[in-house]
């Protein structure tokens, strides 16, 4: 039997205006000029973006429509998938969402949760639903993402989805690259024609980052996927315009493999052993920020970078769903 957590309020977020300004990163070496680079600065821009969806849901009230529903999935007690949804309830009430959280032991079986996911798919109250990832080994991923409803896969992971992603029809976009394109427009970067290393090609960050920032409706660059077996790894990214690093590995991508004035996004996000912090660890991105930030022209924290919007573009596609935008 699963335990129900469901909430329907709301709470003030704050208004926060994003930087607009243009940039377009430098093409040849050393035009930095020493200048710092800028920050990106995720947690305001998501703050920002949850605003808009707020102002949204409260039109769509106006209008005798029901408030967004976003329900998860959690099975386990794993601590990081426990903090991740945490934040996604809470993100929903910061839009004036409604959630429903529901929770499962780990010895749930693989029938009993396609069960559920089946039970989500056939609710007309619920928009869009997701299963937080990582599952219990005896359960098959790949089973689960696919028995969901495409129309409710606001996570973005159905085939369904990521095909009509890939010939550019409307889709559910994988939350974390279409939050970094959002990060790059609301930024003011320009992208069309830039040269964009991908670090990572896993199916929820690193492919889907790729189809968007080499799309024509995306960010119409040239771009290039790097992974574990790339012999040219260091070369191709001292190339970059836009270096996007989704590989897990703690301050691998060191100021001698970026080109003076570049623009770095850090999706990585490993947990690192700190006994100066409460809870005995800190976040580490992929880059070495320290010593990649004086060479950048603009670059993302871990945490307050990519790890909001993330969040926030989960908001985004359970707003979609509700509107029916992307299916009829
Ligand atoms: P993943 O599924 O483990 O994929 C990692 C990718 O990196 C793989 O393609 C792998 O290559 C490649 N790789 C690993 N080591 C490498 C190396 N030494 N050199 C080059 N490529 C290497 O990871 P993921 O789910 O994409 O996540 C990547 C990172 O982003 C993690 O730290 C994760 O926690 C973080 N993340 C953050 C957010 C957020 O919202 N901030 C969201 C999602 C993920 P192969 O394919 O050859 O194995």
């Amino acid at each position: 039997m699963a335990q129900t957590t469901t909430n329907n309020f709301s709470t003030d977020t704050p208004q926060v205006t994003p930087p607009s300004q243009e940039h377009t990163p430098p093409t040849h070496a050393g035009v930095s000029g020493g200048e710092a680079a800028t920050l990106i600065d995720g947690k305001a821009t998501a703050a920002a973006i949850k605003a808009e969806i707020k102002a949204a849901v409260a039109a769509m009230a106006a209008t005798g429509h029901r408030a967004p529903h976003l329900a998860a999935i959690l099975v386990g007690h794993d601590g990081g998938s426990e903090t991740y949804v945490a934040n996604k309830v809470r993100a929903c009430a910061e839009c004036g969402f409604r959630s429903t959280l529901l929770r499962f032991e780990d010895t749930i079986s693989e029938a009993e949760l396609l069960r559920e996911v089946a039970r989500l798919n056939a609710d007309p109250e619920v928009d869009g639903f997701i299963v937080q990832l990582p599952l219990p080994r005896h359960i098959d991923e790949q089973h689960v993402i696919e028995a969901i409803d495409p129309r409710k896969d606001v996570d973005g992971f159905h085939p369904v989805n990521v095909g009509r992603m890939a010939v550019g029809l409307p889709a559910f976009v994988s939350a974390t690259p279409k939050g970094i394109l959002e990060l790059l427009r609301r930024y003011g970067v320009h992208t069309s024609g830039s040269k964009c290393v991908i670090l990572g090609r896993s199916n929820i960050v690193g492919r889907p980052m790729a189809q968007l920032m080499s799309s024509k409706q995306g960010g119409d660059a040239t771009v290039c996927v790097c992974h574990s077996h790339s012999s040219q790894l260091a070369d191709e990214c001292r190339t970059a315009d836009i270096i996007i690093a989704a590989i897990g590995r703690p301050a691998f991508l060191k100021a001698d493999m970026v080109k003076p004035g570049a623009v770095i996004i850090d999706v990585g996000t490993t947990r690192v052993p700190d006994a100066s912090r409460p809870r005995g660890f800190r976040l580490q991105g992929d880059v070495d920020f320290e010593a990649v930030a004086p060479i950048a022209s603009m670059i993302t924290p871990v945490p307050g970078g990519v790890g909001p919007m993330t969040i926030c573009m989960l908001m985004q596609n359970t707003l979609a769903a509700a509107r029916r935008e992307y299916y009829a």
